[in-house]
């Protein structure tokens, strides 16, 4: 684990997706991005879905954000998105920390996209009847614009919610909305971000670490992996790419000013990255996880 001030810190890979390449390139042609993403006969390319675990000892906090696609498939659309989930990855983790599910204090939902947040409820029983959650005392932090957002999504991005994945949180009473990055209550040495060219009210959390370390940034979809750093090479799933495109170039030159890890939510090889700037161009410098 990397250890950020009080934080230790991993990303875990809950699994495997394939999305198609098109689409997570946007405009970018695709005799341009095959090359760093060669994809499969069906024109999918393969991405990791990663679930960030964090531990603050002082604070006893345990937190995770985001956790992958769950294990609530049907056969038919498990193939179509060519779904793998690694059952247990997050109980696994955990327990090598000597936790449990039920150890968990905080879970940040970064937006309610199948891929980042089927892995928070469980069937109940029957598959397709009721669900449960799956770190029942854990309080679930999203901002309340996306909350709202995800119950009435557009035409053009309801394909990407799963109103199962989620219905369990308001009956449960473990919804902790974000109004406000700047909002008093939260998580101990964690600020938030906001962002909202991927979808409404992206939640990023950033971990501090303090004096003399640095900061570890969760990017979300913002830049879903290292092969998005080009500021313009925004997913065609993006609702308002342009919007995306500003917040990158916003997010780069934070960077390049702070010098805050990054970790990403689908890189298939990189979790933890430190970025090097060429003028202001990002790419890899170190991989710490
Ligand atoms: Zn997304």
């Amino acid at each position: 684990m990397l250890q950020v001030g009080p934080w230790r810190i991993q990303s875990v890979v809950t699994g495997h997706v394939r999305l198609d390449g098109g689409a997570m390139f946007g405009v970018v042609p695709r005799v341009v991005w095959e090359r760093l993403t060669p994809p499969d006969e069906k024109h999918r390319i393969l991405l990791a879905t990663r679930t960030l675990l964090a531990v603050h000892d002082r604070a006893q906090r345990v937190v995770l954000v985001d956790t992958g696609t769950g294990h609530k498939w049907e056969p038919a659309l498990a193939e179509r998105y060519g779904v793998e989930p690694i059952p247990a990855a997050i109980e696994a983790a955990l327990a090598r920390l000597d936790l449990g599910p039920d150890d968990v204090t905080d879970l940040v939902v970064t937006h309610l996209h199948f891929d980042h947040c089927g892995g928070m409820t469980e069937w109940e029983a029957a598959p397709g009847g009721a669900t449960r959650l799956r770190f029942p005392k854990a309080r679930h932090w999203i901002t309340r614009r996306h909350w709202d957002h995800a119950r009435a999504p557009t035409l053009r991005d309801r394909a990407s919610f799963f109103p199962h994945d989620f219905a369990a949180l308001e009956p449960a009473g473990v919804l902790a909305f974000v109004d406000d990055p700047h909002q008093a209550e939260g998580i101990p040495d964690v600020n938030w971000q906001i962002s909202s060219g991927h979808t409404p009210g992206q939640l990023l959390p950033r971990f501090n670490g303090g004096s003399g370390e640095r900061d570890v940034l969760f990017v979300g979809d913002l830049v879903p992996t290292t092969a998005h750093l080009p500021p313009a090479w925004v997913m065609a799933y993006d609702l308002v790419p342009l919007t995306t495109l500003a917040e990158r170039v916003a997010l780069w030159k934070q960077c390049r000013e702070d010098d805050f890890l990054v970790t990403f939510p689908h890189d298939p090889q990189h979790g933890i990255v430190r970025l090097a700037f060429e003028q202001d161009r990002p790419q890899i410098g170190e991989v710490l996880g």
